[in-house]
């Protein structure tokens, strides 16, 4: 999943403001969990899905299902725990309608008293096949992400597991699911879902076990183009995109090459792919939850309408993409052992998040640059920022980047107010340190022979070419795979970065890569895309906060904002006696460095005025990277393209 840069800019910098194969030489650890995503369930055990879309325009989903059961006490669950979100955000609160049906005679059910997500049933001797009908309601659930936002007059985005009803205590690998679809006339369908043939008005997709549903979701709209990417290679790639409008949808021919970049690169750094076809589901809406969830053959990508038409808009979501694609490898195809859970309803461990997030992070970033989708300078400005921000992290002197991950299902759906103090999800930002850090040292130790590209061809193309499968990892099998390219104490190195309460954020990756984290008044250019995207002003690393419409989003804890007493939530009125603009506010930082008054701020606190005075003459301040003359650019090296970006690979 990603959350970087999300429309409700939350920190400082506005940061975030976002089946089975066996292999010989699997550790023990790895054969522990090792499990089928294609096991097959005998097919008169299917579970018939029908899934109605034409009543999406108003937020609706009429769903289907006919279980085959045999009489006596049944529970059927509905899934908790989605994968990609670290957390039990199935949307049961939007579960409506539900009925259950056999020989046409009413079945009733009752809810578990304690799992919210169970329903019981008793069925009748006689019976087997239940019928059971039900709504999803598609308004926004407060857990967000895949239960956010979905659907509008022209699309509608589908997670299976949102209309999904299985028996307690099966594996999702063995209950098998047949899906269908209809959607409003002349509205068309992109999915990684196999089969696909329509009757006119339904299109039916091939039986498949309900993790490998769940991992498929399906988009549907009007506005509809499907591009392939990278024609020359395979297995095929496909770029799915519905809009609000046709004129959402009008890609350039070098914004298509880029993505056809994107496929090679991955490639060529991952050496490997670990899906029969990838479908890049993209949605252009404004009427949508922002955000992307990757799936093992395809990803959820949801961005502005407008992304195409707005060079900051485009610049902003530029790695959501990236980032998503490389799950395919790390997350879905290598998985830590504590997230690769047998069913929906086990609780998952975050414990490897920093691996999870922070690698793709990592990567998403790297490839990004070697696409072409960014220049090297615009991922130069990111990573700066990425950087300003967890070097500005009050939160780490009481929390490790360990207790951000282990604790990973309470922090997605936290306030962003404060989130300097408490602490986000920073195994995304602060693992993409770490992991830049593990590169860097690794071409520093062998002289620049061996790099984290190696790393990545033997950790997440283990194996070679492989249909959908998961190979679960250990924390010792992270250190094993480095220490087998470049003899050191990874475990040392990781063990004190993670569980460091330092004030400062690990940086020695950009120092090793031949640059420094450096602040100047000169705007930052991911910086500056925020800002005009947000309406607001990063004030972050001069007077302590960061602003949108008006309203100040967050206080850096021990700024000279906070040292006046200013806090989330109060929205500034007046800039040195005139109601607040952006550019009243920039330039009263600017002219304060040339004057000995201090800047005068007007703020409202829900219905209460306050007048505070803040003594600060330094100027605006935005970080870059500045490169360190007579050392190895290894940050340089990292941003070059890997594969040709001309022809096949
Ligand atoms: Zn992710």
């Amino acid at each position: 999943m990603s959350v970087k840069w999300p429309d409700q800019s939350r920190t400082g910098a506005g940061h975030f403001s976002f089946e089975a194969i066996l292999i010989s030489s699997l550790s023990r650890l790895f054969l522990l969990a090792v499990f089928s995503l294609s096991a097959v369930a005998q097919t008169d055990r299917t579970i018939k899905l029908d899934l109605d879309l034409t009543d999406a325009p108003r937020k609706v989903l009429h769903a289907h299902l006919s279980i085959p059961v045999q009489p006596g006490p049944l529970t059927l669950v509905y899934p908790a725990w989605i994968p990609g979100e670290h957390s039990p955000t199935g949307p049961i609160d939007n579960f409506a309608g539900l009925t259950f049906m056999a020989n046409g005679q009413n079945i009733p059910w009752v809810r578990d008293d304690v799992n919210m997500f169970a329903f019981h049933v008793e069925i009748p001797a006689g019976v087997t096949l239940l019928e059971a009908s039900v709504d999803f309601l598609a308004t926004a659930a407060p857990s967000g992400f895949s239960a956010g936002a979905s659907t509008s007059p022209n699309l509608a985005v589908v997670a299976w597991n949102e209309v999904a009803l299985y028996p307690a205590g099966t594996p999702a690998g063995e209950v098998k699911f047949a899906p269908s679809v209809k959607a409003p006339d002349g509205w068309k369908i992109g999915t990684a879902l196999a089969g696909g043939t329509s009757d006119g008005t339904t299109t039916h997709f091939d039986a498949v076990p309900l993790d490998r549903l769940v991992d498929s979701p399906l988009l549907a709209g009007r506005f509809f183009k499907e591009i392939p990417l990278a024609p020359e290679v395979s297995p095929k790639h496909f770029l799915d995109l519905v809009g609000d409008g046709p004129e959402d949808l009008n890609l350039t021919s070098d914004e298509i090459s880029q993505y056809s970049n994107l496929v090679k690169e991955a490639g060529a750094l991952y050496k490997s792919r670990h899906y029969d076809h990838y479908h890049f589901l993209f949605t252009l809406s404004d009427s949508v939850a922002h955000f992307g969830l990757e799936h093992h053959q395809s990803s959820d990508d949801r961005v502005d309408a407008r992304n195409f038409l707005d060079d900051d808009l485009k610049l902003i979501n530029a790695a959501l993409l990236p980032h998503e694609f490389t799950h395919s490898w790390n997350g879905k195809y290598r998985c830590p052992a504590g997230l690769a859970t047998p069913s929906f309803q086990q609780p998952m461990k975050g414990e490897l998040l920093w691996v999870y997030e922070g690698l793709t992070e990592y990567f998403g970033d790297v490839l990004t640059a070697r696409s072409g989708i960014w220049s090297a300078q615009q991922y130069r400005e990111m990573l700066a920022l990425t950087a300003a921000e967890m070097d500005h992290r009050p939160g780490r002197t009481w929390r490790s980047l360990q207790d951000t991950a282990t604790a990973a299902q309470i922090l997605y759906s936290a306030s962003s107010e404060w989130d300097n103090w408490r602490r986000s999800v920073d195994y995304y930002p602060e693992g993409e340190l770490i992991w830049l850090d593990v590169d860097t040292t690794l071409r520093k130790l062998s002289g620049g022979k061996r790099s984290l590209n190696d790393f990545a061809a033997r950790f997440l193309g283990k194996g070679g070419n492989t249909s959908v499968a998961v190979v679960p990892y250990e924390f010792e099998n992270i250190v094993g795979e480095l220490a087998a390219l470049v003899s050191y104490d990874w475990q040392g190195f990781l063990e004190r970065r993670l569980k460091s309460k330092a004030p400062n954020a690990p940086l020695d990756g950009i120092g090793n890569g031949g640059y420094k984290l450096e602040y100047s008044e000169q705007t930052n250019e991911m910086a500056h895309a925020l800002e005009t995207r947000d309406h607001g002003v990063n004030a972050w690393y001069s007077l302590g906060f960061v602003t949108a419409e008006q309203t100040i989003r967050d206080v850096l804890v021990n700024s000279p904002a906070y040292q006046v007493g200013l806090g989330p939530g109060m929205k500034l009125v007046a800039v040195n006696g005139r109601r607040a603009t952006e550019e009243l506010l920039h330039d009263a930082i600017r002219d304060a460095k040339t004057s000995k008054e201090p800047i005068e701020l007007i703020v409202e606190n829900a219905g209460y005025f306050k007048v505070v005075k803040i003594d600060y003459h330094d100027g605006e301040k935005y970080p870059h990277l500045v490169r360190q003359p007579n050392t190895p650019a290894f940050l340089d090296e990292i941003l070059k393209p890997m594969a040709d970006h001309t022809s096949a690979l």
